[in-house]
């Protein structure tokens, strides 16, 4: 049997802890805290969780009843609102006793600085792209032979990986939230992919925004910071030292940075080192980007530039995002369920020809109209869900369609317009533009229909 991994956080031993918030990472906080010799008292608004912890013997109690002149932390789960749209009644309470607000991150910075100094630690950022960068460069150091653990955001909560320690690399995925409550945030290498309008309900303005994405390059010993938007270039222009910039787009690559135009990522001399246009998962400019930053910090590990690319090439990407997911004949499936926006849908119809394009659901503002430019690109849309007649509207007369109703219906008309079309090689996209909640619980569910249904094809 698999023994689950755990890091005990021992920097609280004997000390009394608040913790809210006891969803998965919760729990995962919890039982380290636990194994580290703290003694928790453990809360959420949720009854069924609470029940859950109890369940598993963690102390529970309403904290709205506790002495909180005890209580040396009270630690956060990243979902539960620090400031906006207000501050969670456990924060006020704990701002009002004067007892410090932290995240998971912030007690495996702590162990990490009390145990394993120096242990190797990626932090990765952005609006966009944190997941498929986390994933590609754990890929990457992992087929390099390196010991890695892979979590934070995506996937495994951070305390539910090895402890850190010399020669394990861990790659974390840090959401603005994430780095909001790790005030001592101090990764080796801090990595910024690019700084869009996103979540501004919960950060305020822009200028907060990014603020708090600059954190966290702010501590790291060497950043590595995409250079492309207004934001993030003034973050890079700030720091200056010890600051790789990423390009994406012709001509020459910063000096002291890489540059990555057409699939070839270049360094600041203009010398090749890598080219993914051959690889099916980083399609795309946006790719490219994600691809050049992992080559930045593969570098920054000492990994040699053979082990880069053959880490580049067998990157198998991350499901529903531009996910190849079969082939019949000429005909590729691509599944692209996470573009729940036009911006999302706007990279994938970039990247293919000849498209069969199933679309619709929940609209967002704006529906498909920034879409309009790259029409030429699509053979033919599929309709689904409630969006279809405003989508239908502006498909009008620039893009013949078909209303299918469900996803089901489209995969089967848009396998058997494809198959008879002359295209050389003609893609099915589901790349919905539109949020799945009309007829799907989530993206992962939508896609993972899709999936099934490209594999019970004839
Ligand atoms: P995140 O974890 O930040 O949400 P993902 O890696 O899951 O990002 O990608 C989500 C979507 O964002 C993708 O489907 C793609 O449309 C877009 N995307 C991916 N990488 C980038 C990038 N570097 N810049 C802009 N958009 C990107």
């Amino acid at each position: 049997m698999k023994v689950p991994s755990m890091t005990p956080v021992t920097t609280f031993a004997d000390r009394r802890v608040a913790l809210f918030g006891l969803g998965g990472s919760g729990l995962a906080t919890a039982r380290a805290l636990i194994a580290g010799g703290a003694s928790v008292v453990a809360w959420d608004d949720g009854e069924e969780s609470v029940a859950r912890a109890r369940g598993e013997g963690i102390p529970t109690a309403d904290l709205r009843g506790e002495d909180w002149s005890g209580f040396e932390a009270l630690v956060l789960a990243p979902g539960v609102p620090l400031t906006h749209p207000e501050p969670h009644w456990s924060v006020r309470l704990a701002r009002e006793a004067g007892v410090e607000i932290v995240g998971d991150i912030e007690l495996f910075c702590r162990e990490r600085r009390a145990r394993a100094p120096g242990a190797p630690f990626v932090a990765i950022t952005g609006t966009n792209g944190k997941s498929t960068t986390t994933a590609l460069i754990a890929h990457v150091l992992g087929r390099a032979g390196r010991d890695v653990q892979m979590g934070g955001n995506i996937g495994t909560a951070i305390l539910s990986l090895a402890p850190p320690a010399a020669g394990r690399v861990h790659v974390i995925e840090m959401s603005s939230f994430q780095i909001d409550l790790t005030p001592s945030l101090d990764p080796g290498v801090g990595v910024l992919m690019n700084v869009t309008p996103d979540h501004l309900d919960r950060h305020g303005t822009m200028e907060q925004y990014a603020a708090i994405k600059e954190r966290l390059i702010c501590g790291a010993d060497l950043a590595v910071v995409g250079i492309d938007d207004a934001p993030s270039r003034a973050i890079a222009d700030r720091r200056a030292e010890k600051t790789v910039r990423v390009h994406v787009g012709a001509g020459p690559a910063p000096a002291d940075g890489l540059c990555v135009s057409e699939g070839i990522v270049r360094d600041g001399a203009g010398a090749e080192l890598a080219d993914v246009t051959g690889v099916g998962s980083l399609r795309g400019a946006h790719n490219w980007q994600n691809a050049a930053v992992a080559v930045a910090v593969a570098q920054a590990l000492g990994l040699r530039p053979e082990e880069i690319r053959a880490g580049l090439a067998s990157f198998p990407g991350l499901p529903h995002r531009m996910e190849e997911v079969g082939r019949r004949g000429r005909v590729l499936f691509v599944n692209d369920s996470k573009a729940t926006n036009a911006d999302s849908t706007e990279k994938a119809l970039t990247a293919f020809r000849d498209i069969h394009w199933i679309l619709g659901g929940k609209a967002k503002d704006g529906g498909i109209f920034p879409l309009v430019p790259y029409f030429e690109r699509v053979a033919h849309a599929y309709l689904i869900g409630a969006a279809s007649d405003a989508f239908a509207a502006t498909l009008e007369g620039a893009v013949p369609y078909t209303r299918c109703g469900t996803l089901d219906v489209a995969v089967e008309k848009a396998a058997e317009n494809a198959a008879a079309s002359g295209a050389p090689e003609p893609v099915v996209l589901l790349s919905p533009a539109c949020a799945s909640y009309d007829q799907f619980r989530n993206f992962e569910v939508r896609g993972d229909r899709f999936r099934e249904r490209v594999k019970a094809l004839p």
